[in-house]
This record gives C-alpha cells, sequence and structure tokens, in this order.
C-alpha cells in the first residue's frame, strides 16, 4: 500500500474549535491540500506530513472573519462618501495587518469599491476577502452631498447588474451610511478639522471636533440642539475664540447636514434591496442614525447592526436600542475601533464589555478606528482576562458567528472541523493576541 503524504501536521496543540464551547487541552490536526482531514488524539498511522508545526504551548483557532473593515482594497473609494481611496501601499498595509492579527476573512464595507478592484486585491494576498456593495441611487446622491471625488468620473453602476456579474465577490449590502454621510466619527477625525482648517488655518483633533458637533448639533444631528453658550465654551477651549456660536452653527451645518438626510433615505433604499436580492444589509449603527435603523428592523437577521458600541451612544441608550433590535432577530456586531489607544479608553472598554457581558453580542469586527483599529484578538483577550466571557464563546463571536451571519461571506470556514477549509490562525496558549503562525487555505502565510 502506498503510503500517504499530508501537507501540515499541527502536533499536540490545545484547539478552540469556533463553536462557542469546545476547548482540547492536547490534539492533532491534520492538513491536506485547502482542507482540515484530521482531528485526533494518535498522530494518524500511515500517513507522511510534509510540513510539522510543534503545538506545545500554542492554541489553535479558526481564521478570524471580520465583517466590518475599511481601507483595505486598493483603489476603492472609501466608505459612504466615495472619498478618495487611500494610495495602494497604504490599502496594502492595511489589508496585511488585520492577517497579521489573525484575521483570514474580511468583507469590506466601503460599499462603492467595484467588485473587480476585490478580485484583483485577492489575487494579491491569500485572504478570503468579499465585499458589501452600496451602488444605489440615494447612495450615490449622500456621496456627492459631502464628497463623492473617489468616484472619480467613473459612471454609476447598480447593484442588480454587480450582483449578478460577480456573485463570488458580492455577498452583502452595505454599508449604509457611516461616519461620513451620517454625522459620526469620520466627521469628527476628517471633513470637520478639514473644514476648520481651511476657514481659520488651526488645526483641531478628532475629540475637538466632535465636542463641537454635538454643542451644534447633539449626538443625534438635530438642529434644535444647538446651544450658543455651550459652543462658545468649546470654542475657547479648542483655540477658536476669536469665532463665534453662530459661526460654529453655520459651518458645522453645512458640513455636517447636507449629505444627513440622504444618507438615511439611502438607508433604506439599501434595506430594500437586501430584501429584494435576500442579502444581508450591514448598517451603520450610531447614535445619529439609530432610528432609522430601529425603522429597518423588519429585515430580521438580514439586517446587521454595525459597530453597536458606537461611541456616540450613552450606554444605557445602546444597550437598550440592542436589546429592542434582537427581538427582532437583527445581528449584532460590535466593534474594536481604536478602543486601546483612544483617549477614552476606559469608557470605550466600559461600554464594550457591558454589551459583551449579558450576552448581547453576535459577532466583533474592527471598523476602521481612523485607520487605527485595535486587533480583534487582543481586545476579545482582555475581555477574556476581566472574567466577561469565556475564551469559547469569545471565539465564536469572530469565526463561527460572522460565517453564519454573512452566509456566503466565508463558506466551509468559522469552525474547525473535518472537511472545513483549513484557515487557522496558532496563538500563544495563554495570550490569545500573540499570533504565531497564520494558515490559509492550508497554506501556512507570510508577511513578505
Ligand atoms: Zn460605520
Amino acid at each position: 500500500m502506498s503510503e500517504t503524504i499530508n501537507n501540515l501536521l499541527i502536533k499536540e496543540a490545545a484547539l478552540i474549535t469556533g463553536d462557542g464551547k469546545t476547548f482540547v487541552d492536547k490534539v492533532n490536526i491534520g492538513v491536506h491540500g485547502k482542507e482540515i482531514v484530521y482531528i485526533g488524539q494518535e498522530i494518524p498511522s500511515g500517513v507522511t506530513f510534509a510540513h510539522i508545526y510543534e503545538g506545545k504551548g500554542k492554541l489553535v483557532l479558526p481564521g478570524v472573519i471580520n465583517i466590518h473593515a475599511h481601507g483595505v482594497i486598493p483603489g476603492a473609494p472609501l466608505f459612504s462618501s466615495a472619498s478618495p481611496p487611500l494610495s495602494d501601499s497604504q490599502a496594502k498595509k492595511n489589508l496585511l495587518t488585520h492577517v497579521s492579527q489573525g484575521t483570514t476573512t474580511i468583507l469590506n464595507v466601503d460599499g462603492f469599491a467595484h467588485p473587480r478592484l476585490i478580485f484583483q486585491a485577492s489575487r494579491a494576498c491569500p485572504i478570503n476577502l468579499k465585499t458589501a456593495i452600496t451602488h444605489h441611487a440615494k447612495a450615490y446622491l449622500a456621496a456627492k452631498n459631502i464628497d463623492s471625488s473617489g468616484l472619480s468620473g467613473q459612471g454609476e453602476e447598480k447593484v442588480e447588474k454587480l450582483v449578478e456579474h460577480f456573485p463570488d465577490i458580492v455577498v452583502a449590502i452595505g454599508e449604509g451610511g457611516s461616519g461620513a454621510t451620517l454625522g459620526g466619527g469620520v466627521q469628527d477625525y476628517k471633513f470637520i478639522p478639514e473644514m476648520v482648517k481651511r476657514e481659520t488655518g488651526i488645526a483641531i483633533d478628532e475629540y475637538q471636533a466632535r465636542k463641537l458637533k454635538e454643542a451644534v448639533l447633539g449626538r443625534k444631528i438635530a438642529l434644535n440642539c444647538y446651544d450658543p453658550e455651550r459652543v462658545e465654551n468649546i470654542l475657547k477651549e479648542i483655540g477658536l475664540e476669536d469665532y463665534s456660536s453662530e459661526w460654529a452653527l453655520d459651518k458645522i451645518s453645512q458640513t455636517v447636514l447636507p449629505p444627513y438626510r440622504v444618507a438615511l433615505e439611502a438607508v433604506e433604499e439599501g434595506a430594500g434591496l437586501a430584501k429584494e436580492y435576500n442579502l444581508p444589509f450591514i448598517a451603520h449603527t450610531a447614535a445619529s442614525s439609530m432610528a432609522k435603523v430601529e425603522e429597518i428592523a423588519w429585515l430580521g437577521s438580514l439586517l446587521v447592526a454595525g459597530h453597536c458600541n458606537h461611541p456616540s451612544f450613552d450606554t444605557e441608550e445602546g444597550i437598550a436600542l440592542i436589546k429592542r433590535l434582537r427581538k427582532q432577530g437583527v445581528i449584532i456586531d460590535i466593534s474594536t475601533f481604536n478602543t486601546l489607544d483612544s483617549k477614552e479608553r476606559e469608557k470605550e472598554l466600559a461600554f464594550f464589555f457591558a454589551i459583551l457581558e449579558p450576552g448581547l453580542v453576535d459577532v466583533v469586527s474592527t471598523n476602521y478606528g481612523g485607520g487605527n483599529h485595535s486587533p480583534i484578538l487582543k481586545v476579545l483577550e482582555l475581555a477574556v482576562e476581566q472574567k466577561v466571557i469565556t475564551l469559547p464563546e469569545a471565539i465564536s463571536l469572530v469565526t463561527r458567528n460572522p460565517s453564519r451571519a454573512i452566509p456566503l461571506l466565508a463558506t466551509g470556514r468559522g469552525v474547525i472541523v473535518r472537511g472545513a477549509i483549513a484557515d487557522l490562525v496558532i496563538v500563544d496558549r495563554y495570550r490569545i493576541s500573540r499570533v504565531e503562525a497564520v494558515v490559509i487555505e492550508g497554506k501556512p502565510w507570510r508577511r513578505k
């Protein structure tokens, strides 16, 4: 009888399968081709392995599936504002950063990316890469009301056509709205500071921009929140004492409001398309969009409420919203943002954990964090250390659960069982954020 040769054996490692419960202390995992072919206590006889990985002191997890990432596709316009793409090298760097942190599947939610770009990006990097799209009339209009320069004169595409032509790449509709069009984070770190710099020559940071914006329009973006006295005080505090509260009202309104109303209509239009094509809809969830997200909760499990721990929520309001959405079967996603390096780290972590602890979360993603997202496994490691959640549960939020939430995104991935695609992360057994190796479709990955 001729000998069978398999390509990889991970020997005597600990294993978390991704199902939310299973932890095996010591196991051997065999990989052949793209697949997991063996999981067991014995080393299979009659099989020779081309590569053997010593797993002592290591823990094997399914590759992380991240369903909310921006800025990872060379050439793709950013956000719902269709802002100019990052440089190709920056987008590639961002993508590789995700992989080096243990992510093997990404859903791009820069919805104006053409599926062709996703195809090209996935040829340059072995990661499983898919996209959500937002090529529909109201979404284009909202983008035009704030930026849209990233579209650079390309004709408008249609969801209908892209879904039909790229069924293996287009797996969701979205992101419906974003901080750029819905008065959120992208306004705070990009458009408002840019406007202030242009108008006054003074540089302000994202926290100062957010403060000013909220004094003018509130957290929920409404003109009746305008508080002249508070605005004056903030202007003084951030070095803009030469400017009046009326000036701030005027300028902030002109920056934030034009795309805002159309973006809410775009969310509704996107939800209708999601229903029509039976694809999940990724909705930007924040204080400014929460009413609209609730309105489309009739989508049930087709609705993924993205980054429900958005910093614009106060804790109680956010948790109450999540509970109402869950009652309708909506998928609850929370994001790591830039939490670990945020000036408001403790507050952001407390909110993240407050949602996680009572079991209100389905999926954890990164979002963008102004280009500096905190690694998923690092944030989950903290949650486990602080006994907010068990390790197997934490891992299922970034493996099995996202693969279920977006069915076409990660077929055959998300749990470690025989016959599954061998997307694996090997981490330090006692420190899951220490990624030792990443295996994608059976092949060890190396950062070039
Ligand atoms: Zn968003």
